[in-house]
């Protein structure tokens, strides 16, 4: 569907995006994830055409859209970060207005607004003023007016940043409705990990203009070294117990909790039953041993050094 050839942007003396290659198969929902500064929206401004790159290509359905961009109007929905509404009009006066600019008309727009109010939730605040949404209604109506023309990809720039928790699940929800029922092709912008983790079949990571990883969940998660992290929770940490484990040589790192203890194995290593055994021979009641698993967050810690909301 869309596939980016070596995309750069350079402001001044710094690229604000640099070498960016990737690509959405149609019915997708790709994640684009990385920390404030990275470059997500000047890449996306690049996609929908409305900042020229300074080098590379951006093909939609094999067409180039930097050599001919009229095209891309029908197919793309883009939402920006910054919402784009009328505050003095109401929710179905703004559906209204962008829809002639996107050229619809009569019955077929009417049908069209209506539709869109159901997916976004907003039908029974059709006829309220803008201005007096809170800030996730004001980002369901953004999502809104992309989708009005019924494009087969839509492109989201941190839709959830700012909102309340149910207006977000709401627009997970409303997006991930949107793919599987109408096979709408998704690129999702954020730098909330929980967020792509939850919504994309494959994710791209980007740190400072560049992609820095790809792939899927999975795979990304694979990238972190072959050990696992098991926590252990204890009715009281006795000193017995943090003994035993030290004394075992495949347990890389022991560190003791106030409630448990953690501990670093390698990956393969499945030491539930010496677990066990160990508790029992230092008279200790085991709660629960949990595999913790390692998140997107731990991926791109691992990768930079740094966390994804540091900054
Ligand atoms: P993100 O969306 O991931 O937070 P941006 O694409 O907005 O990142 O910004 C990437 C970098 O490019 C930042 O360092 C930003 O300051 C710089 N940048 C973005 N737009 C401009 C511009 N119009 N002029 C100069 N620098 C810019
Ligand atoms: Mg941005």
């Amino acid at each position: 569907m869309l596939e980016v050839v070596q995309l750069e942007k350079k402001y001044k003396q710094t690229f604000a995006v640099q070498g960016v290659n990737m690509f959405l198969e149609k019915g997708e929902i790709v994640g684009l994830l990385g920390p404030n500064g990275a470059g997500k929206s000047t890449t996306i401004s690049m996609l929908s055409s409305l900042v020229v790159p300074t080098a590379g290509d951006v093909k939609l359905l094999n067409e180039s859209i930097i050599k001919n961009p009229r095209n891309i109007r029908e197919i793309l929905g883009v939402v920006p970060q910054e919402i784009a509404l009328y505050p003095d009009l109401s929710a179905e006066e703004n559906l209204r207005f962008f829809g002639e600019i996107y050229r619809l008309k009569g019955a077929n727009l009417k049908k069209r607004i209506n539709e869109v109010l159901e997916q976004i939730g907003l039908t029974d605040r059709r006829k309220d003023i803008v201005k007096t949404f809170s800030g996730g209604m004001k980002r369901r109506l953004n999502i809104g007016v992309a989708l009005l023309h019924n494009p087969e990809m839509i492109i989201m720039d941190e839709p959830t940043v700012g909102i309340d928790p149910q207006s977000r699940n709401y627009i997970l929800e409303t997006v991930k409705k949107l793919n599987q029922e109408r096979g709408l092709t998704v690129l999702y912008t954020s730098h909330y990990m929980e967020e792509v983790e939850f919504l994309c079949d494959r994710i791209y990571i980007m740190d400072k203009g560049s992609i820095i990883a790809s792939g899927t969940k999975d795979e990304l998660k694979n990238i972190l070294s072959s050990e696992n992290t098991i926590s252990i929770k204890v009715e009281r940490v006795k000193e017995e117990f943090i003994n035993l484990l030290q004394a075992d040589p495949t347990i890389r790192q022991v560190k003791a909790e106030e409630h448990g203890v953690t501990i670093i194995v390698p990956k393969e290593y499945n030491l539930f039953k010496k677990i066990s055994q160990m508790a029992e021979e230092a008279e200790t009641n085991l709660i629960s041993i949990d595999v913790k698993s390692p998140t997107l967050e731990d991926v791109f810690l691992h990768l930079t050094g740094r966390a994804l909301r540091d900054n």
